[in-house]
């Protein structure tokens, strides 16, 4: 098959599909211009004066929090961006019924900005921040636009703490089993924008059962063998065929 009947043949499957459930990574939002924390040139190969990855851990907030929001505010910054054509077909999928659950790694929300509903985010979202001390919700403008060295609440005084899991930290119980009964009982499995090799997204694609799953990724994964289908091309080149 070449690309133009894979595209064709993700449409047929899509629309004789009543029970799909979306699994993405960052390649999501890479064409919302965020950029992807692993590619050659995302997030963890710009110059700072610690390494990414022991910025975003649990200690480092706890140790340094001012250096870690300094950078946070920096990069993670998610609401200048804006929702691309394949957060809004999902979104489209999810309000005719036909999908029933979007499963990311990323924290930046643009799935619900899109209007998704049922989202489950493995890796939490800059979207909810709570107070460490009294646990009062703060959203993401409270973080981004505060001028403080370290958001504290207003009410208590407290520590503002973005709900995202950091290195060191485990991932939310109810958000991961959530996502596996949704993926176990899913008909159609669409995993995008992700290689596939970094956990958990690996071990959940595993609870699939069900008649299609469907790849869409620029490179190569660990599950193509395992797919009914396997797209190489633009996540926007795919979904924008859906009507
Ligand atoms: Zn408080």
């Amino acid at each position: 098959m070449d690309n133009i009947e894979k595209i064709n043949e993700f449409k047929k499957i899509i629309n004789d599909s009543n029970n799909i459930v979306f699994f993405g990574g960052a390649g999501v939002s890479t064409e919302s211009g965020i950029p992807d924390f692993r590619s050659k040139d995302g997030l963890y190969n710009q110059k700072y004066d610690f390494p990414p990855e022991e910025i975003l851990s649990h200690s480092f907030f706890i140790a340094h929090t001012e250096e870690f929001y300094k950078f946070y505010k920096d990069k993670l910054n998610s609401l200048k961006y804006n929702p691309n054509i394949t957060h809004i077909k999902l979104a489209k999928l999810e309000e005719e019924g036909k999908l029933k659950a979007v499963i990311t790694q990323n924290i930046d929300g643009l799935h619900q900005k899109a209007g998704s509903k049922n989202v489950y985010e493995l890796h939490g979202s800059v979207l909810r921040n709570y107070c460490m001390k009294c646990h009062k919700f703060f959203p993401a403008e409270y973080i981004f636009n505060n001028e403080a060295p370290i958001p504290k609440c207003d009410e208590c005084g407290g520590i503002v703490k973005p709900d995202v899991v950091l290195y060191e930290e485990g991932l939310d119980d109810m958000t991961v089993s959530g996502a596996i009964s949704k993926i176990a009982n899913a008909e159609t499995l669409i995993v995008a924008g992700t290689s596939l090799t970094v956990y958990p997204a690996s071990g959940l694609v595993r609870y699939f059962r069900g008649k299609n799953l469907i790849i869409i990724n620029k490179d190569i994964t660990s599950y193509d063998n395992l797919a009914n289908l396997v797209i190489n091309d633009s996540l926007g080149n795919v979904f924008k065929v859906i009507e």
